[in-house]
């Protein structure tokens, strides 16, 4: 275990406690991380996934409200200044968000709740619930990453660049999570995480 908590270090921060349980899911863009999540959630079906708000443009298959609460620009800063984004980041030029609400509800009323967040988010939620389970999902390597963005056809090449340099941000920094694991092979990584979130079933409960 290698958390290094922002929290722990500074007692002027706020934090919230409650009896559910948060689970925090990060990686860069291209490792298979919303493929292991959805399994995740078929396989633990009382897990509840936090969906994010994104003003970014829904890509094809995406539902709102089931992917994403797809929101104008306008709506995600006037969101901000209400306080109603639990963390909120800038990623890839588009502004995401985990509504604060949902979270604060449901982990009153011990709920285990997932959320998909970026290493800027995962550091603000960190700061609100401490005893968050942070596990980050590296890609083989930088090369596999790139051919599965390329593969993926959704993004054009100067988009690609940019979520490679952003992924070697977010690798530099995934000390910060309790679990490391690499998904070199789907199934091999889905039981990793089906094990992380058991074993904290059976320790916390
Ligand atoms: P995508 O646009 O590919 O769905 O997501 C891009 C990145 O934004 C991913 O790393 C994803 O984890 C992150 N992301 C999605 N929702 C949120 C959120 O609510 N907050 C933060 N901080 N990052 C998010």
């Amino acid at each position: 275990m290698n958390l290094q908590n922002p929290c722990q270090s500074d007692p002027g921060i706020a934090s919230t406690s409650h009896p559910g349980k948060l689970f925090i899911l990060s990686a860069p863009s291209g490792t298979g991380k919303t493929t292991l999540r959805k399994a995740l959630l078929t396989h633990f079906q009382d897990i509840l996934y936090s969906v994010s708000t994104t003003t970014r443009k829904p890509r094809l298959g995406e539902e709102n409200g089931r992917d994403y609460h797809f929101l104008s620009k306008d709506d995600f800063v006037r969101g901000i200044a209400l306080d109603q984004w639990a963390e909120w980041a800038k990623v890839h030029d588009n502004y995401y968000g985990t509504p604060a609400e949902f979270l604060d509800t449901q982990l009153a009323v011990g709920k285990e709740i997932l959320l998909d967040i970026d290493v800027q988010g995962t550091i603000q939620i960190l700061k609100r619930y401490p005893d968050s389970i942070t596990i980050f999902i590296m890609p083989p390597s930088l090369d596999t990453l790139k051919k599965r963005m390329e593969a993926r056809g959704t993004d054009s090449p100067s988009v690609i660049e940019k979520r490679l340099m952003n992924a070697k941000d977010e690798m530099a920094k995934k000390d910060l999570y309790r679990h490391i694991m690499v998904n070199d092979s789907l199934e091999k990584a889905k039981a990793e995480l089906i094990s992380i979130v058991e074993f904290y079933r059976r320790n916390t409960d």
